[in-house]
């Protein structure tokens, strides 16, 4: 692994100052305005292959709205595997380089890459990330922080803050408090509090969101300090919906005197996808769908908004079709996902937590009485060793809906098939066809008028001034 080079906030903030001084060289409007677009909505759904939206369209019965914006598919590769991780993807869609896995917003030597936020700023576009998966987590920090591991979250949220991104709405607050105020930082921080004293708005609650009446806004959710839940487990009173957090930006950026970039990613079908859990991924593309129209609406109102959503890789290998015993393999039954209430990921955690493994399994995924060797497997799985108990009471409760529904799972990680791309509004027509993950930064960095290099070379002239850590 090269040396981590990681920028320090100061830097960064010395930084965007300087970037701000070339915003009025910059800003001048692309010759063919009418063709290009004043405002981006990136939508990422994590973990979203192509089986995952059949999934959700035959559960729900209707063509998603999705359906309506498919113009080509996307190779997800990474700089050195075939099966991108988020970090990688991320990295690509928002600098339009291929780095390697686990790396963000920096190429495989470790050097940091300008990205569309970053870019978007020097413009003077007002800019704004909402994930319904943890702020720090790889697809955002992507788009505002250059380190070489993932994992690094504490660098992570730090120049994140740095950025001053004009919209940050997502999950976990562990990240941004010490450990006296309920969070995990070690250094005494508390960034809540940083915020509020800079005069932005920090909103914990979906009422509070709603109320919500300027920029800058940092919103971070989830019960306690926790992340927000998958949809299908999702107390609606105290977690918004990405729908919800995907309305506020609209509503607060739209006004944007220069236009906006935003990113919309749907976190967490990525989480659903790892625990092959087919209700968990239909209900969590559902949600995600219902952003996408929000954001439809807004750009047909708008006519200078193009929206681009793209996958940055397919979770769980999902074959829609499997033979069970004698029965004939085809026939799907995508109505027995209906009556599931619980994600197989919150049903094992009430078994690990001492629930009877059956009445969890029967409540949660509305099977009304499992068949003898579903008990039998899930009682196994009860009753292995502590180091084993989750992933096989995750394995064993996703059997029982996915042999139902007829589906399978070729792995619980990342796979490398193609992903669909969407697109709509000024310049989605240069979207049609097959792409290269990186594309897509590339055509959206053109069509905005943002230059990425410049961003690049004047991050590597701030970095080699930042003393090592
Ligand atoms: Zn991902």
């Amino acid at each position: 692994m090269p040396r981590t080079r990681r920028l320090a906030p100061p830097a960064l903030l010395a930084l965007m100052l300087a970037l701000g001084a070339a915003t009025a060289h910059a800003a001048a409007a692309p010759a063919d305005a009418t063709a290009r677009p004043r405002n981006v909505i990136l939508m990422i759904p994590d973990g979203c292959g192509p089986a995952a939206i059949t999934l959700a369209r035959l559960v729900s019965g209707h063509p998603l709205v999705l359906d309506s914006l498919l113009v080509g598919a996307v190779e997800t590769h990474s700089a050195d595997s075939d099966v991108t991780d988020s970090a990688a993807g991320g990295t690509a869609y928002a600098t339009g380089v291929k780095t390697r896995n686990r790396m963000v917003g920096v190429d495989p030597e470790g050097r940091p890459l300008g990205t569309l936020v970053e870019a978007a700023q020097v413009r003077g576009l007002e800019t704004g990330l909402v994930t319904t998966a943890d702020l720090t987590d790889a697809t955002p920090a992507a788009f505002v922080a250059h380190v070489a591991q993932r994992t690094l979250q504490d660098s992570i949220v730090l120049q994140m803050v740095g950025h001053h991104v004009d919209l940050l709405l997502g999950g976990d607050r562990s990240r941004w408090q010490p450990i006296p105020a309920g969070g995990r930082r070690r250094d005494d921080r508390d960034l809540l509090a940083e915020h509020r004293a800079r005069g932005g708005t920090v909103v914990t609650t979906p009422a509070e969101l709603a109320a919500a009446r300027r920029l800058p806004l940092l919103g971070l959710f989830g019960i306690g300090t926790d992340q927000i839940a998958l949809e299908i487990d999702r107390d609606t009173l105290r977690e918004p919906s990405l729908a919800q957090m995907t309305a506020k930006a609209l509503e607060l950026l739209g006004p944007s005197p220069r236009g906006f970039f935003l990113l919309v990613e749907g976190g967490r079908i990525d989480d659903a996808g790892h625990d092959d859990d087919p209700a968990g991924v239909a209900r969590e593309v559902l949600a995600y769908d219902r952003a996408v129209a929000l954001a439809l609406a807004f750009a047909r109102r708008d006519s200078r908004t193009l929206i681009v959503s793209v996958a940055d890789h397919e979770t769980g290998g999902l074959g829609l079709g499997r033979r069970v015993g004698r029965a004939s393999p085809y026939v799907m039954h995508p109505e027995s996902l209906l009556a599931a209430r619980t994600s197989v990921w919150r049903m094992s955690g009430e078994i690990v937590d001492g629930g009877d493994p059956v009445t969890v399994a029967e409540r949660g995924t509305g099977v009304d009485r499992l068949e003898d060797d579903e008990r039998a497997a899930l009682l196994t799985a009860a009753a292995a060793p502590d180091s084993a108990r989750r992933h096989g009471l995750l394995r064993a409760l996703s059997e029982i809906e996915s042999r139902r529904v007829r589906v399978g799972w070729s792995t619980g990680g990342h796979t490398a098939v193609d992903v669909g791309l969407y697109a709509f509004g000024p310049g989605s027509e240069r979207f049609r066809g097959l792409h290269e993950n990186t594309d897509v930064a590339r055509l959206i960095a053109g069509l905005l008028g943002l230059d990425l290099d410049a961003v690049t070379a004047r991050l590597r002239g701030a970095v080699e001034r930042v003393p090592p850590r």
